[in-house]
Parts: C-alpha cells; structure tokens; sequence
C-alpha cells in the first residue's frame, strides 16, 4: 500500500479505450492509479482529464521490456496490447511480442511486486467456435498459421504464462476473457465494427459489410465491462478464466440497420469480401461470472449505441 493509505492499481494499455475507462473508475474507487502505456493505440487525450490528479500517474513505456517502479503495488490490469484486427495486424510480430514477452515482464513484476494480475484475454482465444455459445471449457478453434494467429496464440500463450507462473511461483493470477466491446473512446479509425459503421453513418460514407452479414458477434458495453474487471480483481480464490461478455447476439447486418436507424442517417450498406479467417459466431456463455462474480451486463445495443454515437457526433464534429 502506498503511504497516502491508497492501494495502488498499475494498469498497462491505461491510455487506450478499455484502460482509460478503467483508470478513471479506479481513481473514483480510491485507487491510485499508475499508467503504463507505449501508445501504440492509445492517446494521450484519453488520459488528459486525469493527469492533473495527484492520484495519477503515466508512464511512456513498452511492455516488451522489463518495467519497474519504486513503491508497492497492490494490483495490475494487464491490458497492453492492440485489440483491433487493424491494429494488431500491422505489425504482427510486435503484436506476438507484446503480448508474449509483455505477459512475461508483468508477471515478473507482479511476483517482484507480490501483486495480483489480471489478464485482459479476449474470446479470440476461442477463434472460429465450433461450440456456441463459448463457455469457458470450450478449447477454442484457432488457424496458427492465419493473419488472426498474432492475437489469438498470442493471447492464448499469454493464458498459458499465467497459469505457468501461478503453479511454479504462486503468482496470484486471474485470467477474463473478454468479448467484443464497445463505447465512447473508441478511435473513429480504429477499424473495428461498432465504430466503423457509427463513422460511416454519421459522416454519410457507405457501410461496408464484410461477407455476407449474417456472421455474429455480441456487444458489450464499455461501463459494464469495467465493473466485470473490477468485480474479477475483488474476487479471492477464483483464478479464472472466465468470461466477460453480452450474450446479445447480432448479424453484421442487424448492427449496420440498427446503426442506420439511431443516426438517422442515409448511408448505403455496401458488402467487401470477409478477411482470411473471421469468425461466423461469437457469443460468450456468462453463467460462471453469474455464479461467481454476482456480474451480468445490464446496458443493451440499443442504449450503448445511443451513448456511443453520441460520442462520436462530439469527436467528429457532426450536427
Ligand atoms: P486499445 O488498442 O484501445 O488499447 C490498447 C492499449 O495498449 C493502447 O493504449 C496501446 O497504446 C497499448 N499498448 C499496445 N501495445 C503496447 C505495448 N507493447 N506496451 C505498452 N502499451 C501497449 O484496445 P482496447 O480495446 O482498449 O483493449 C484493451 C485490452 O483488452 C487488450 O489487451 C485487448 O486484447 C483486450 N480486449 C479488448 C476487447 C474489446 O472488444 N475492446 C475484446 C477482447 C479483449
Ligand atoms: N466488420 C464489418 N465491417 C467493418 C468492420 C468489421 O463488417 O467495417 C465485421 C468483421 O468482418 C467481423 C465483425 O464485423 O465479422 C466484427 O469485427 P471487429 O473487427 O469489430 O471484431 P472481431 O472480428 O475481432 O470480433
């Protein structure tokens, strides 16, 4: 514990769209709050409102090489890494190194440190399901050798240093694997679908759906992903995985007309070709977050879509 009394949270990716939600919902628990970010994906002005708070810090630095800090640390969010197929594919050997060699250096600082990690694993670990909805036991149905592989094996090794270090060296480790979210903060280019078709609606450019538009996925919303970590942090003896997700689930086309209708907007829906490897169905089974950590989500598409295109009409400047 810090000497001010506050326990002391570092969350990695703390400038990017899910960390700076979180560290925000931190610093308003109590926390103080420590923000190591290379930004890679991440901004500087997702952090700006909170920097001025003497409860918050923020570290330029990269995952990929060992972090230290002086002081205790009670907890780590371990979020670094890009999330958008975009994204993580630019450079994907980065994207192997960060999510390999980073979940090494955080799991060596959380046993330096005697910390608790937690590990922002994704249902990409679980690649193109041949079980739906995805429980945890579900073992997942992953091309190694796709475009995708940089982020799911990466992700899925990342699970597998966890555990590793947990059993070797006792490192208190929880694992959540998060399904597709969504909300304001989100970056108007970060190529992902929520986002995608919100700009494109709002800017009246086409919508441009991948494959046919009957592949799923199920949305959740940013706050009720935030309290599915903090709630996951807060739980004793329950490593996890487990999954954090919105069993809502929805066709590309659902979401594009959906989106069409809250903004109003006149853009046409146009189809392109589905990228290598795309899952055709995403939908998480929440029951073990139910049981174990009394968590469901409570916000619905419609809503969240509401409060994210309203972001957007902000950021992008649109009336
Ligand atoms: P994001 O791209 O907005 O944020 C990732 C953050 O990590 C960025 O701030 C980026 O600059 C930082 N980062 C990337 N590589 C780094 C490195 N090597 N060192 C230090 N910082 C680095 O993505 P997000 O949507 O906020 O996702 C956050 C985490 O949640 C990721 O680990 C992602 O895999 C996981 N996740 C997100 C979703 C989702 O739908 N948003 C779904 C499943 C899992
Ligand atoms: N997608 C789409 N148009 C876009 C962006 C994505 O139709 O502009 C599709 C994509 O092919 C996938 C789904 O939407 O089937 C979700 O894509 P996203 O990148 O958001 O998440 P992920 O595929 O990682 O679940």
């Amino acid at each position: 514990m810090q000497k001010s009394g506050k326990k002391v949270a570092v969350v990695t990716g703390g400038a990017g769209f899910v960390g700076s939600h979180l560290c925000e919902r931190l610093l308003t628990d109590g926390f103080r709050v420590v923000c190591i970010d290379n930004f890679y994906t991440g901004k500087q002005e997702h952090i700006a409102h909170v920097l001025s708070n003497p409860d918050f810090e923020s570290i330029e630095a990269d995952v990929e090489y060992p972090v230290s800090l002086d002081g205790d640390v009670d907890y780590i969010y371990h979020l670094a890494c890009p999330a958008s197929p975009v994204a993580y594919q630019r450079d994907p050997v980065k994207t192997v190194r960060t999510n390999v060699l980073g979940m090494i250096n955080m799991l060596e600082f959380a046993r330096t440190k005697g910390a608790r990690i937690l590990q922002a694993s994704t249902s990409e670990i679980y690649g193109d399901p041949l079980e739906h909805p995805q429980t945890e036991n579900y073992r997942g149905h992953v091309n190694t050798l796709g475009p995708r592989a940089c982020y799911d094996e990466g992700k899925r090794c990342a699970e597998t240093l966890c555990m590793d270090y947990h059993r070797q060296y006792g490192v208190d480790v929880k694992i959540v694997r998060i399904f597709n979210t969504y909300g304001p903060r989100m970056a108007p280019n970060d190529g992902r679908v929520v986002s995608n078709f919100i700009v494109s609606a709002l800017t009246g450019e086409d919508i441009v759906v991948y494959g046919d538009g009957t592949q799923t996925r199920s949305f959740q919303y940013i706050d009720d992903l935030i309290n599915g970590l903090t709630s996951m942090m807060q739980k004793e003896d329950f490593v996890g995985p487990v999954n954090l997700g919105n069993p809502g689930e929805f066709t590309m086309n659902e979401l594009a007309h959906r989106v069409l209708s809250l903004t109003g907007s006149k853009s046409k829906i146009v189809f392109r070709p589905l990228p290598e490897d795309d899952p055709k169905k995403r939908q998480p089974d929440i029951s073990l977050a139910k049981e174990k950590l009394g968590w469901k989500p409570t916000i619905g598409l419609d809503d969240g879509l509401v409060k994210t295109i309203a972001y957007f009409k902000k950021t992008l400047e649109v009336r």
